[in-house]
Protein backbone atom coordinates (compact mmCIF):
# COMPACT_ATOMS: atom_id res chain seq x y z
CA UNK A 1 0.00 0.00 0.00
CA UNK A 2 2.72 2.33 1.34
CA UNK A 3 5.18 1.95 -2.44
CA UNK A 4 6.91 5.17 -2.19
CA UNK A 5 10.60 4.74 -3.17
CA UNK A 6 13.33 4.67 0.02
CA UNK A 7 15.09 7.99 -0.03
CA UNK A 8 18.69 8.00 -0.01
CA UNK A 9 20.79 8.48 2.86
CA UNK A 10 22.71 12.14 1.33
CA UNK A 11 19.26 13.18 0.65
CA UNK A 12 18.33 12.93 4.32
CA UNK A 13 21.49 14.32 5.30
CA UNK A 14 20.73 17.34 3.01
CA UNK A 15 17.48 17.56 4.91
CA UNK A 16 18.94 18.26 8.06
CA UNK A 17 21.84 20.22 7.05
CA UNK A 18 18.54 23.04 6.25
CA UNK A 19 16.54 22.26 9.40
CA UNK A 20 17.44 24.08 12.08
CA UNK A 21 14.78 22.71 14.06
CA UNK A 22 16.65 19.61 14.42
CA UNK A 23 19.38 21.66 16.45
CA UNK A 24 18.51 20.88 19.67
CA UNK A 25 19.65 19.76 23.06
CA UNK A 26 17.79 17.37 25.76
CA UNK A 27 17.31 19.32 28.87
CA UNK A 28 16.07 15.82 31.23
CA UNK A 29 12.89 14.18 28.87
CA UNK A 30 11.57 17.32 27.72
CA UNK A 31 12.85 19.30 24.24
CA UNK A 32 14.44 21.79 24.92
CA UNK A 33 13.40 23.73 21.46
CA UNK A 34 9.85 24.07 19.70
CA UNK A 35 8.74 21.52 17.03
CA UNK A 36 6.77 23.14 14.68
CA UNK A 37 4.12 21.14 13.56
CA UNK A 38 4.99 22.06 10.04
CA UNK A 39 7.70 23.73 8.50
CA UNK A 40 8.52 24.18 4.67
CA UNK A 41 11.43 23.12 2.97
CA UNK A 42 12.91 25.55 0.72
CA UNK A 43 16.38 24.94 -0.92
CA UNK A 44 19.48 27.35 -1.78
CA UNK A 45 19.09 26.33 -5.19
CA UNK A 46 15.04 27.65 -4.87
CA UNK A 47 16.27 30.31 -3.52
CA UNK A 48 18.71 31.39 -5.80
CA UNK A 49 16.35 30.77 -8.55
CA UNK A 50 13.81 33.10 -7.09
CA UNK A 51 16.77 35.82 -7.23
CA UNK A 52 17.27 35.33 -10.83
CA UNK A 53 13.73 36.01 -11.55
CA UNK A 54 13.15 39.16 -9.16
CA UNK A 55 16.74 39.97 -11.37
CA UNK A 56 15.36 39.19 -14.48
CA UNK A 57 13.06 42.01 -15.43
CA UNK A 58 9.70 39.25 -15.80
CA UNK A 59 8.34 38.71 -12.46
CA UNK A 60 4.59 38.46 -12.80
CA UNK A 61 2.71 35.34 -14.97
CA UNK A 62 5.72 34.33 -17.90
CA UNK A 63 7.62 31.75 -18.87
CA UNK A 64 8.19 30.03 -15.72
CA UNK A 65 4.57 29.88 -14.47
CA UNK A 66 3.96 28.65 -18.04
CA UNK A 67 7.26 25.49 -17.52
CA UNK A 68 5.39 24.84 -13.97
CA UNK A 69 2.09 24.13 -15.15
CA UNK A 70 3.55 22.52 -17.81
CA UNK A 71 5.36 20.42 -15.32
CA UNK A 72 2.56 20.15 -12.87
CA UNK A 73 0.73 18.10 -15.51
CA UNK A 74 3.18 16.07 -17.02
CA UNK A 75 3.67 15.36 -13.15
CA UNK A 76 0.36 14.35 -12.40
CA UNK A 77 -0.89 13.26 -16.14
CA UNK A 78 -3.62 15.88 -16.50
CA UNK A 79 -4.32 17.21 -19.90
CA UNK A 80 -4.63 21.02 -18.90
CA UNK A 81 -2.99 22.89 -15.43
CA UNK A 82 -3.55 26.24 -14.68
CA UNK A 83 -1.70 28.07 -11.92
CA UNK A 84 -3.52 30.60 -9.47
CA UNK A 85 -2.75 32.52 -6.45
CA UNK A 86 -4.10 29.67 -3.94
CA UNK A 87 -6.75 26.65 -4.36
CA UNK A 88 -9.56 29.44 -2.85
CA UNK A 89 -9.04 30.92 -5.67
CA UNK A 90 -9.20 27.74 -7.55
CA UNK A 91 -12.70 27.08 -6.19
CA UNK A 92 -13.85 30.47 -6.71
CA UNK A 93 -13.38 30.50 -10.44
CA UNK A 94 -14.53 27.17 -10.86
CA UNK A 95 -17.70 28.28 -8.85
CA UNK A 96 -18.34 31.11 -11.35
CA UNK A 97 -17.42 28.81 -14.29
CA UNK A 98 -20.16 26.65 -13.42
CA UNK A 99 -22.67 29.64 -12.89
CA UNK A 100 -23.09 28.34 -9.77
CA UNK A 101 -25.87 31.03 -7.65
CA UNK A 102 -28.73 30.85 -5.62
CA UNK A 103 -31.09 28.15 -5.51
CA UNK A 104 -28.51 25.63 -6.40
CA UNK A 105 -26.58 23.25 -3.95
CA UNK A 106 -23.27 21.92 -3.12
CA UNK A 107 -22.33 19.32 -1.49
CA UNK A 108 -19.24 18.90 0.45
CA UNK A 109 -18.10 17.26 3.74
CA UNK A 110 -18.34 20.03 6.77
CA UNK A 111 -14.86 18.02 7.65
CA UNK A 112 -12.40 20.54 5.11
CA UNK A 113 -11.22 23.77 5.43
CA UNK A 114 -13.80 26.94 5.78
CA UNK A 115 -12.47 28.26 2.13
CA UNK A 116 -15.16 25.91 -0.21
CA UNK A 117 -18.39 26.72 2.10
CA UNK A 118 -17.68 30.34 2.52
CA UNK A 119 -17.22 30.28 -1.45
CA UNK A 120 -20.33 28.83 -1.89
CA UNK A 121 -22.45 30.82 0.53
CA UNK A 122 -20.64 33.74 -0.93
CA UNK A 123 -22.01 32.64 -4.42
CA UNK A 124 -25.47 32.59 -2.84
CA UNK A 125 -25.75 29.26 -3.31
CA UNK A 126 -26.26 26.83 -0.13
CA UNK A 127 -23.86 24.14 1.06
CA UNK A 128 -25.24 20.46 1.37
CA UNK A 129 -22.96 18.95 4.28
CA UNK A 130 -22.01 15.80 3.77
CA UNK A 131 -20.37 13.11 6.43
CA UNK A 132 -17.29 11.24 6.48
CA UNK A 133 -16.19 8.13 6.88
CA UNK A 134 -15.48 7.75 10.78
CA UNK A 135 -11.72 6.76 10.72
CA UNK A 136 -10.73 8.19 7.03
CA UNK A 137 -12.52 11.08 7.27
CA UNK A 138 -13.47 10.95 3.84
CA UNK A 139 -16.58 11.03 2.17
CA UNK A 140 -18.38 8.30 -0.13
CA UNK A 141 -20.83 7.66 -3.01
CA UNK A 142 -22.97 5.95 0.06
CA UNK A 143 -23.01 8.77 2.03
CA UNK A 144 -23.54 11.38 -1.01
CA UNK A 145 -26.30 9.48 -3.29
CA UNK A 146 -29.07 10.27 -0.65
CA UNK A 147 -28.76 14.08 -0.18
CA UNK A 148 -28.89 14.72 -4.22
CA UNK A 149 -31.88 16.62 -5.24
CA UNK A 150 -32.63 18.18 -8.57
CA UNK A 151 -31.11 21.49 -7.39
CA UNK A 152 -27.51 19.89 -6.84
CA UNK A 153 -24.68 21.34 -9.34
CA UNK A 154 -21.37 20.38 -7.62
CA UNK A 155 -20.21 17.89 -5.41
CA UNK A 156 -16.58 18.59 -3.87
CA UNK A 157 -15.06 15.57 -2.42
CA UNK A 158 -12.03 16.27 -0.16
CA UNK A 159 -8.96 13.87 -0.30
CA UNK A 160 -7.79 13.86 3.60
CA UNK A 161 -4.46 14.01 4.63
CA UNK A 162 -2.44 12.56 1.68
CA UNK A 163 -5.07 9.43 1.33
CA UNK A 164 -7.34 9.07 -1.42
CA UNK A 165 -10.93 8.98 -1.59
CA UNK A 166 -12.86 6.70 -3.43
CA UNK A 167 -13.39 8.74 -7.00
CA UNK A 168 -14.76 6.18 -8.91
CA UNK A 169 -18.61 5.83 -7.14
CA UNK A 170 -18.55 9.59 -7.10
CA UNK A 171 -17.76 10.43 -10.87
CA UNK A 172 -20.96 7.74 -11.56
CA UNK A 173 -23.08 9.29 -8.98
CA UNK A 174 -22.85 12.16 -10.70
CA UNK A 175 -22.28 11.66 -14.36
CA UNK A 176 -25.61 9.58 -13.95
CA UNK A 177 -27.66 13.07 -13.14
CA UNK A 178 -25.30 15.54 -14.79
CA UNK A 179 -23.60 16.94 -11.72
CA UNK A 180 -19.94 18.50 -11.51
CA UNK A 181 -17.77 17.19 -9.42
CA UNK A 182 -14.25 19.04 -7.92
CA UNK A 183 -11.93 17.10 -6.17
CA UNK A 184 -10.13 18.99 -3.63
CA UNK A 185 -6.86 18.08 -3.73
CA UNK A 186 -5.14 20.73 -1.60
CA UNK A 187 -3.93 17.58 0.83
CA UNK A 188 -3.37 15.27 -2.02
CA UNK A 189 -0.25 16.58 -4.63
CA UNK A 190 1.45 12.90 -5.28
CA UNK A 191 -1.42 11.24 -3.97
CA UNK A 192 -2.40 7.91 -5.81
CA UNK A 193 -5.89 6.42 -6.23
CA UNK A 194 -5.92 3.22 -7.52
CA UNK A 195 -2.69 3.50 -8.91
CA UNK A 196 -3.33 7.22 -10.54
CA UNK A 197 -2.05 10.52 -9.46
CA UNK A 198 -4.80 12.38 -7.74
CA UNK A 199 -5.31 14.93 -10.84
CA UNK A 200 -4.70 12.79 -13.63
CA UNK A 201 -8.61 12.45 -14.46
CA UNK A 202 -11.62 14.97 -13.71
CA UNK A 203 -11.21 18.03 -12.42
CA UNK A 204 -8.95 18.27 -8.92
CA UNK A 205 -7.69 22.23 -7.48
CA UNK A 206 -3.85 21.74 -5.28
CA UNK A 207 -2.93 23.97 -2.57
CA UNK A 208 0.43 25.80 -2.31
CA UNK A 209 -0.04 26.83 0.67
CA UNK A 210 3.51 26.50 3.01
CA UNK A 211 2.35 24.04 5.50
CA UNK A 212 0.97 21.55 2.65
CA UNK A 213 3.11 19.00 0.73
CA UNK A 214 4.94 21.71 -1.51
CA UNK A 215 4.61 25.03 -1.64
CA UNK A 216 4.94 28.42 -3.64
CA UNK A 217 4.87 30.90 -0.79
CA UNK A 218 0.80 31.12 -1.70
CA UNK A 219 -0.39 29.43 -4.69
CA UNK A 220 -2.99 26.78 -6.11
CA UNK A 221 -3.26 24.67 -9.21
CA UNK A 222 -6.46 24.00 -11.33
CA UNK A 223 -6.35 20.67 -13.18
CA UNK A 224 -9.09 18.97 -15.33
CA UNK A 225 -9.39 16.88 -18.51
CA UNK A 226 -11.72 18.55 -20.06
CA UNK A 227 -10.20 21.79 -22.36
CA UNK A 228 -13.10 23.56 -22.44
CA UNK A 229 -13.50 23.67 -18.49
CA UNK A 230 -9.35 24.43 -18.37
CA UNK A 231 -9.64 27.49 -21.19
CA UNK A 232 -12.42 29.00 -19.27
CA UNK A 233 -10.75 29.18 -16.16
CA UNK A 234 -7.86 30.52 -17.76
CA UNK A 235 -9.81 33.06 -18.79
CA UNK A 236 -11.56 33.82 -15.64
CA UNK A 237 -7.97 34.03 -14.36
CA UNK A 238 -7.09 37.24 -15.43
CA UNK A 239 -9.78 39.44 -16.14
CA UNK A 240 -12.06 37.33 -18.59
CA UNK A 241 -9.01 38.72 -21.11
CA UNK A 242 -8.49 35.29 -21.76
CA UNK A 243 -4.83 36.20 -22.32
CA UNK A 244 -2.30 37.73 -19.59
CA UNK A 245 0.30 40.55 -19.61
CA UNK A 246 3.01 37.64 -20.62
CA UNK A 247 1.04 36.46 -23.54
CA UNK A 248 0.51 39.84 -24.98
CA UNK A 249 4.04 40.53 -24.57
CA UNK A 250 6.06 37.51 -25.20
CA UNK A 251 3.75 35.54 -27.36
CA UNK A 252 2.87 38.53 -30.00
CA UNK A 253 -0.83 38.66 -29.22
CA UNK A 254 -2.12 42.71 -29.14
CA UNK A 255 -2.25 44.76 -26.25
CA UNK A 256 -5.79 45.43 -27.44
CA UNK A 257 -7.59 42.60 -26.21
CA UNK A 258 -10.66 42.90 -25.36
CA UNK A 259 -12.84 41.29 -21.82
CA UNK A 260 -14.86 38.58 -22.76
CA UNK A 261 -16.49 38.01 -19.75
CA UNK A 262 -16.24 40.12 -16.48
CA UNK A 263 -13.39 37.85 -14.75
CA UNK A 264 -10.66 37.85 -11.49
CA UNK A 265 -7.27 38.43 -10.72
CA UNK A 266 -5.84 35.01 -9.49
CA UNK A 267 -2.78 34.47 -11.69
CA UNK A 268 0.51 32.71 -9.87
CA UNK A 269 3.62 35.16 -10.67
CA UNK A 270 6.47 34.05 -12.03
CA UNK A 271 8.34 34.46 -8.21
CA UNK A 272 6.17 31.87 -6.83
CA UNK A 273 6.09 29.38 -9.81
CA UNK A 274 9.76 29.28 -9.88
CA UNK A 275 9.98 27.90 -5.76
CA UNK A 276 7.22 25.27 -7.11
CA UNK A 277 9.66 23.76 -9.93
CA UNK A 278 12.11 23.23 -7.59
CA UNK A 279 9.06 22.16 -4.91
CA UNK A 280 8.01 19.65 -7.49
CA UNK A 281 10.88 18.66 -8.86
CA UNK A 282 11.23 16.98 -4.90
CA UNK A 283 7.72 16.03 -3.72
CA UNK A 284 8.39 12.42 -4.19
CA UNK A 285 11.63 12.89 -2.32
CA UNK A 286 9.38 14.70 0.48
CA UNK A 287 6.91 12.05 0.26
CA UNK A 288 9.19 9.57 0.66
CA UNK A 289 10.55 11.30 3.70
CA UNK A 290 6.74 11.64 4.91
CA UNK A 291 6.10 8.21 4.40
CA UNK A 292 9.46 6.72 6.98
CA UNK A 293 8.38 9.50 9.22
CA UNK A 294 4.72 8.54 9.80
CA UNK A 295 5.58 5.07 9.85
CA UNK A 296 7.73 5.54 12.58
CA UNK A 297 4.51 7.67 14.10
CA UNK A 298 2.47 4.10 13.42
CA UNK A 299 4.78 2.14 15.21
CA UNK A 300 5.47 3.90 18.38
CA UNK A 301 2.00 4.96 19.05
CA UNK A 302 0.45 1.52 18.39
CA UNK A 303 0.70 0.78 22.05
CA UNK A 304 -0.84 3.61 23.28
CA UNK A 305 -4.88 3.08 23.86
CA UNK A 306 -5.52 6.89 24.11
CA UNK A 307 -4.63 7.79 21.08
CA UNK A 308 -6.58 6.43 17.50
CA UNK A 309 -4.44 6.87 14.47
CA UNK A 310 -6.83 7.35 10.62
CA UNK A 311 -7.44 4.34 8.48
CA UNK A 312 -5.73 4.60 5.51
CA UNK A 313 -8.30 3.90 2.33
CA UNK A 314 -8.36 0.93 0.57
CA UNK A 315 -7.80 3.30 -2.89
CA UNK A 316 -4.94 5.04 -1.48
CA UNK A 317 -1.82 3.00 -3.40
CA UNK A 318 0.07 5.61 -2.53
CA UNK A 319 0.22 7.87 0.57
CA UNK A 320 0.78 11.46 0.26
CA UNK A 321 1.55 11.63 3.80
CA UNK A 322 0.35 15.86 4.42
CA UNK A 323 -0.85 15.40 7.99
CA UNK A 324 -0.60 12.92 10.93
CA UNK A 325 -4.03 12.88 12.52
CA UNK A 326 -4.75 11.27 15.57
CA UNK A 327 -7.75 11.17 17.62
CA UNK A 328 -7.77 11.19 21.69
CA UNK A 329 -9.99 9.18 23.10
CA UNK A 330 -10.96 11.54 25.58
CA UNK A 331 -12.79 9.59 27.76
CA UNK A 332 -9.82 6.97 28.48
CA UNK A 333 -7.58 10.06 28.49
CA UNK A 334 -9.71 12.13 31.28
CA UNK A 335 -8.78 15.65 28.94
CA UNK A 336 -10.42 17.08 26.28
CA UNK A 337 -8.27 17.78 22.87
CA UNK A 338 -7.79 21.72 23.49
CA UNK A 339 -5.77 20.80 26.68
CA UNK A 340 -4.34 17.95 25.09
CA UNK A 341 -2.37 20.43 22.45
CA UNK A 342 -1.87 22.93 25.12
CA UNK A 343 0.33 20.31 27.22
CA UNK A 344 2.02 19.21 24.36
CA UNK A 345 2.75 22.80 23.50
CA UNK A 346 3.85 23.29 27.17
CA UNK A 347 6.40 20.45 26.19
CA UNK A 348 7.61 22.30 23.21
CA UNK A 349 5.76 20.36 20.67
CA UNK A 350 3.43 22.15 18.43
CA UNK A 351 -0.08 20.44 16.86
CA UNK A 352 -2.40 21.26 14.01
CA UNK A 353 -6.34 21.50 13.99
CA UNK A 354 -7.77 19.69 10.81
CA UNK A 355 -10.16 20.52 10.71
CA UNK A 356 -12.42 21.93 13.61
CA UNK A 357 -15.82 21.07 11.20
CA UNK A 358 -17.32 24.04 9.30
CA UNK A 359 -21.17 23.66 10.77
CA UNK A 360 -19.68 24.13 14.19
CA UNK A 361 -17.98 27.25 13.63
CA UNK A 362 -19.50 30.53 14.51
CA UNK A 363 -21.01 31.94 11.28
CA UNK A 364 -22.47 28.46 10.48
CA UNK A 365 -23.72 27.75 14.04
CA UNK A 366 -25.79 30.96 13.49
CA UNK A 367 -27.43 30.60 10.29
CA UNK A 368 -27.26 26.66 9.74
CA UNK A 369 -28.32 25.44 13.20
CA UNK A 370 -30.20 23.10 11.91
CA UNK A 371 -26.97 21.12 10.56
CA UNK A 372 -25.41 20.87 13.75
CA UNK A 373 -26.26 16.84 15.14
CA UNK A 374 -26.71 15.80 11.31
CA UNK A 375 -23.04 14.85 11.12
CA UNK A 376 -22.08 11.92 13.55
CA UNK A 377 -18.88 10.97 12.59
CA UNK A 378 -18.06 14.24 11.13
CA UNK A 379 -18.41 15.95 14.88
CA UNK A 380 -16.96 12.62 16.61
CA UNK A 381 -13.96 13.67 14.97
CA UNK A 382 -14.11 17.94 15.61
CA UNK A 383 -13.89 17.33 18.97
CA UNK A 384 -10.70 14.85 18.64
CA UNK A 385 -8.57 15.09 16.04
CA UNK A 386 -5.38 16.46 16.40
CA UNK A 387 -2.13 16.62 13.84
CA UNK A 388 1.29 15.96 15.16
CA UNK A 389 4.04 17.51 13.56
CA UNK A 390 5.26 15.96 10.36
CA UNK A 391 7.33 17.44 7.37
CA UNK A 392 10.41 16.75 5.76
CA UNK A 393 12.82 18.01 7.49
CA UNK A 394 12.40 16.47 10.95
CA UNK A 395 14.39 13.51 12.32
CA UNK A 396 13.14 9.74 13.78
CA UNK A 397 14.31 11.47 17.21
CA UNK A 398 11.88 14.16 16.89
CA UNK A 399 9.34 11.51 16.14
CA UNK A 400 10.49 10.05 19.59
CA UNK A 401 10.28 13.17 21.27
CA UNK A 402 6.44 14.21 20.25
CA UNK A 403 5.64 10.17 21.84
CA UNK A 404 7.83 10.72 24.34
CA UNK A 405 5.47 14.26 25.04
CA UNK A 406 2.81 12.46 24.42
CA UNK A 407 2.86 9.52 26.63
CA UNK A 408 4.17 12.30 29.70
CA UNK A 409 0.96 14.21 28.79
CA UNK A 410 -1.77 10.75 29.37
CA UNK A 411 0.21 9.87 32.43
CA UNK A 412 -0.24 13.11 34.49
C1 LIG B 1 -5.35 24.36 2.47
C2 LIG B 1 -6.67 23.87 2.04
C3 LIG B 1 -7.47 24.59 1.15
C4 LIG B 1 -7.16 25.98 0.71
O1 LIG B 1 -5.94 26.14 0.07
P1 LIG B 1 -5.37 27.62 -0.17
O2 LIG B 1 -4.28 27.43 -1.18
O3 LIG B 1 -4.86 28.09 1.17
O4 LIG B 1 -6.46 28.46 -0.66
C5 LIG B 1 -8.65 24.03 0.71
N1 LIG B 1 -9.05 22.81 1.15
C6 LIG B 1 -8.32 22.09 2.02
C7 LIG B 1 -8.82 20.75 2.43
C8 LIG B 1 -7.12 22.61 2.52
O5 LIG B 1 -6.44 21.92 3.42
Amino acid sequence: MLTNKPILHQQIHKYLVHDKCSVYEKKGKMRKKFLPFSRPLISEEEIAAVGEVLRSGWITTGSRTAQFEKSFSSYCGCKGAVALTSATAGMHLLLSALNIGPGDEVITPAMTWVSTVNLIVLAGATPVFVDVNHDTLMTDAEMIEPLLTDNTRLIVPVHFAGAAVDMEPIYNLARERNIAVVEDAAHAAGTEYKGQKVGMQGTSIFSFHPIKNMTTGEGGMFCADDKALTGKIRTLRFHGLGVDAHDRNQQGRTPQAEVLEPGFKYNMTDIAAVLGLGQLARLDDFIARRTRLAKRYLEQLADIDEILPLTISQVTSVHAWHLFIVRLDIDRAGMDRDTFMEELKQRNIGTGLHFRAVHEQRYYRTTMPQALGTLPNTEWNSARICSLPLFPAMTMEDVDDVVTAIKEVLAR
